[in-house]
């Protein structure tokens, strides 16, 4: 199967703790705080290259972790700084939240290298926490933690034209032959895969046609190959409909079109309203009795504007006439390639939700009260508590988070202290 697509977890690197540690000098008996920052942990980077078309790198490798920082260290050693990891990707890669399928990047265009989960800023050490109050402070800040997301790779391949159809209408026939074609055509490396992508040059200029095979019915529901594939031609700017004009597996080629419209229709509408072309195919099998298939598509179409090329994949018949036409429908409309847009943002996804932490009241002191926990410990990394704004979004959270009403219930009283990871706070209403 074509690697068009894969489900991998990503992890940033979480921010290196904060030190604690004292100055200690010969004759000085209380050194200051000297305990250094953390470093910042790795980012999860996305990046194109131009040299791969599928994500088979991803298909048998699950998980790609950026580095952690490292913990701060003694007089006030800064702790190392966490390596990216970089995950080359195809152009084209779309990136996208697993269950909700909001889009974090579209890997096209100008969009060539983009974050996507940011390494945790590392801890200050407790060097920066002393005061005239608290000139011994215990607490260093906790390094933020790293981000973890199951994202799902999609690649969308950049086209100018859709080839769709019903199978065996000739679509790789046509596909091969314009490709192969004169005056001049490159190809790209996509020769033993799906959807196969060609490179067609006129004298007006080149355009990329991608054929998208095992279009059927009941594709938008997900019946058969359809479903898989219908994602490459969200990006196409023009849909060519091959039909077998000549019926040659007895289905009316009129009927395959609308058949086709209403599933590209239930998959997404505006896909099913490009400008379309239909090539009527394998009209060297047509027999001259009967009536016109020809004939009979171009009066059900033309008025609609779609026009009807009659063509020969096989004898070459009509293939410049068509080409020329899909060249003509390309220039007028825009050529702004379809880009998607970001809806999903990773940083703003604090992930303390589900998170335990317990409230328990010290042994020795009734007065102080124990607070731990990931989701403290988490929150904590988060929080700048030197600034005013960095306490005041603390205390929120405490309450929000319905910390407060489990001290009370473990029987909190004013003045007494709350103790969190060595860092004390008096406790007031
Ligand atoms: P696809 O499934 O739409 O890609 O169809 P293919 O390109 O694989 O073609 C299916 C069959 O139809 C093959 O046996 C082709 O040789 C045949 N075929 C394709 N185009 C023509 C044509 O213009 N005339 C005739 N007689 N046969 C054709
Ligand atoms: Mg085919």
């Amino acid at each position: 199967m074509f690697a068009d697509r894969a489900k991998i977890i990503i992890r940033s690197g979480k921010g290196g703790d904060g030190h604690v540690s004292f100055r200690r000098e010969l004759y000085v008996p209380n050194g200051g705080p000297d305990g250094g920052d953390g470093g910042r942990g790795g980012d999860v980077i996305f990046e194109v290259d131009k040299g791969q078309n599928t994500l088979g790198d991803y298909r048998h490798k699950r998980k790609f972790k950026a580095q952690d920082g490292e913990e701060g260290g003694k007089r006030r050693c800064h702790g190392a700084d966490g390596s990216d990891i970089v995950l080359k990707v195809p152009e084209g890669t779309v990136i996208m939240e697993a269950e909700t399928r909001k889009v974090i990047a579209d890997m096209s265009g100008d969009n060539q290298r983009q974050v996507v989960l940011k390494g945790g800023r590392g801890g200050k050490g407790n060097q920066h926490y002393a005061t005239a109050a608290m000139q011994v402070p215990k607490y260093a800040q906790p390094g933020q933690p790293a981000q973890e997301l199951e994202v799902l790779l999609e690649l969308k391949v950049i086209a100018d034209v859709g080839l769709v159809g019903f199978p065996n209408v000739g679509k790789s026939t046509f596909l091969s032959r314009v490709t192969n074609a004169q005056p001049k055509i490159a190809n790209y490396h996509f020769t033993t895969l799906s959807p196969n992508l060609g490179v067609v040059d006129t004298e007006n200029g080149g355009f990329v046609i991608a054929d998208i095979p095992g279009l059927i019915e009941g594709a938008s529901e997900g019946v058969g190959l359809g479903h898989e594939f219908l994602r490459h031609i969200e990006r196409t700017r023009v849909l060519v409909h091959i039909v077998d004009a000549a019926s040659t597996e007895g289905r009316d080629p009129v009927d395959d079109i609308y058949k086709i419209n209403k599933e590209l229709e239930a998959y997404n509408p505006e896909i099913a309203a490009r400008p379309q072309i239909i090539a009527a195919n394998k009209t060297d099998c047509i027999f001259e009795d009967g009536e016109d298939p020809v004939a009979r598509l171009k009066a059900e179409f033309e008025p609609k504007g779609i026009k009807v090329y009659p063509i020969s994949a096989v004898t070459g018949k009509g293939v410049k006439e068509l080409l020329y036409g899909i060249r003509e429908l390309l220039d007028k409309c825009p050529s702004e390639p379809v880009v998607f847009e970001q809806e999903f943002f990773p940083e703003d996804v604090l992930i303390t939700e589900n998170l335990p932490y317990t409230v328990t009241r010290d042994k020795d002191d009734p007065h102080v009260f124990i607070v731990e926990g990931p989701k403290i410990e988490k929150m904590l990394g988060y929080t700048n508590l030197d600034s005013e704004k960095g306490f005041a979004f603390f205390q929120r959270f405490l309450k929000d988070g319905g910390i407060l009403d489990e001290m009370e219930k473990a029987g909190i009283q004013e003045g007494d202290t709350v103790r969190m990871y060595g860092f004390d706070f008096d406790y007031y209403k």
